[in-house]
């Protein structure tokens, strides 16, 4: 057993501080009232720690006239949003950027799609530098804490380096150092997915929920796992891969290498193709493809059932490794689970589930496509809601 050590009055002190701080943050503007009860500290406690939190910039005090059952006023404690991180999503077809402020809403955002052959790692961190220097410029009194990006790739925890990304071609790519040096500014990078489950425990539909599988699919698939309440990462960062899950051993062959990997079998293009249509029309194609199968088109139809069979197959092996709680599904994945849930429920019940269909709940992701996006966010804040005081003081 290791030796108990006592906590300091300093030590205790920083943790109250992230309590505040991380509370409104996630929960919005919240009253000293509401503070002092869930936070377990007394009223002098959390008004001096408020104080700290305003003469640092992190929040503001609003009092409202009206009081609770005291009939005191009431003091609302409100995240203040001159702080301001700048969150990426770079996707196989395009690069989002958003300015999110403390609190979490997105006050900015800007889209731009790859040209074709634009996966280039130096065009990629050329383009995604100018999106984000320009939603800087357009707010130059805010401070900036910091830049977070998802990528659809196994990212090694460190120092950012993209090890794998097979759909933007990316083999041990340096990508974050890249991007860091060309801003001047520390970068930090995840995997989408990962970033996607940790936006939907904050912000989403997994909220309360402590085991939680969240698979994403667009042209390849990505799933990130909260484990007992804490991120599965694996030893280097790069768990999770269940795109590359073989689950038909009769192929196709996959850019990875092996064959028959879920993400030939789920994959946007899989269903575009498959529907007749040309692939790299992302969502709105897949909106289309679902509406006419709804018609009656039978080749939409026959492609939309397939895709939810192999939806099936694959869910089914993640819940039987897993044992979820809530398993929360993005992009395509979401598109045919609302689409075709029986045809989905129909595959993943076919045979024995370790753990009984009840106790999983299957949903769609609350944030929609903009998980990792919100994600990358959450990222680039996590070090100043961990450490209050250590919040840079230059604009
Ligand atoms: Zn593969």
């Amino acid at each position: 057993m290791p030796t108990p050590t006592g906590v300091g009055t300093e030590e205790l002190r920083r943790a109250n501080l992230r309590a505040i701080l991380q509370t409104v943050h996630t929960r919005g503007p919240t009253t000293r009232a509401v503070l002092t009860r869930e936070l377990g500290l007394n009223r002098s406690t959390i008004g001096a720690l408020t104080f700290e939190l305003q003469s640092l910039g992190l929040v503001t005090e609003q009092t409202s006239a009206v009081g609770g059952r005291s009939g005191r006023p009431s003091h609302l404690v409100v995240p203040c949003p001159d702080n301001v991180v700048v969150a990426v999503d770079v996707g196989v077809d395009r690069v989002a950027v958003a300015l999110v402020g403390l609190g979490g809403d997105v006050l900015d955002r800007r889209d731009r799609g790859h040209q074709r052959g634009e996966h280039d790692v130096a065009h990629v961190v050329e383009s995604v530098a100018q999106m984000i220097e320009d939603c800087l410029a357009a707010v130059p009194s805010k401070r900036c804490l910091g830049i977070g990006v998802a990528v659809p790739g196994a990212v090694r925890t460190g120092d950012g380096l993209v090890r794998f990304a097979p759909n933007l071609g990316w083999v041990e790519e340096p990508f974050t150092e890249l991007l860091a040096n060309r801003l001047g500014r520390p970068v930090s990078t995840g995997n989408d997915a990962n970033l996607g489950v940790l936006a939907e425990h904050i912000r989403g539909v997994a909220v309360g929920y402590s085991d939680v599988a969240y698979l994403s699919a667009s042209v390849g698939i990505g799933g990130g796992f909260l484990v007992g309440g804490v991120p599965l990462t694996g030893a280097r960062g790069y768990a999770g891969e269940v795109g590359h899950m073989q689950v038909d051993s009769l192929g196709p062959e996959c850019r990875c290498g092996s064959v028959g990997c879920w993400e030939m079998k789920v994959g946007e293009n899989v269903l575009l193709r498959r529907a007749g249509r040309l692939p790299g029309g992302g969502p709105p194609a897949i909106a289309e493809v679902i509406a006419s199968a709804r018609d009656g088109e039978a080749r939409a139809a026959a492609a939309v059932d397939e895709v939810a069979e192999w939806c099936g197959v694959g869910i089914r092996a993640i819940v039987n490794l897993f044992n979820p709680e809530i398993v929360v599904l993005g992009g395509v994945l979401s598109q045919v689970w609302s689409a075709a849930s029986d045809r989905v429920d129909e595959a993943l019940s076919r045979s024995t589930l370790i753990s009984p269909r009840n106790d999983v709940e299957i949903r769609s992701a609350r944030l929609e496509d903009d998980s990792p996006l919100i994600g990358a966010a959450e990222l680039a804040f996590a070090p100043v809601l961990e450490h209050p005081q250590m919040v840079p003081q230059a604009v």
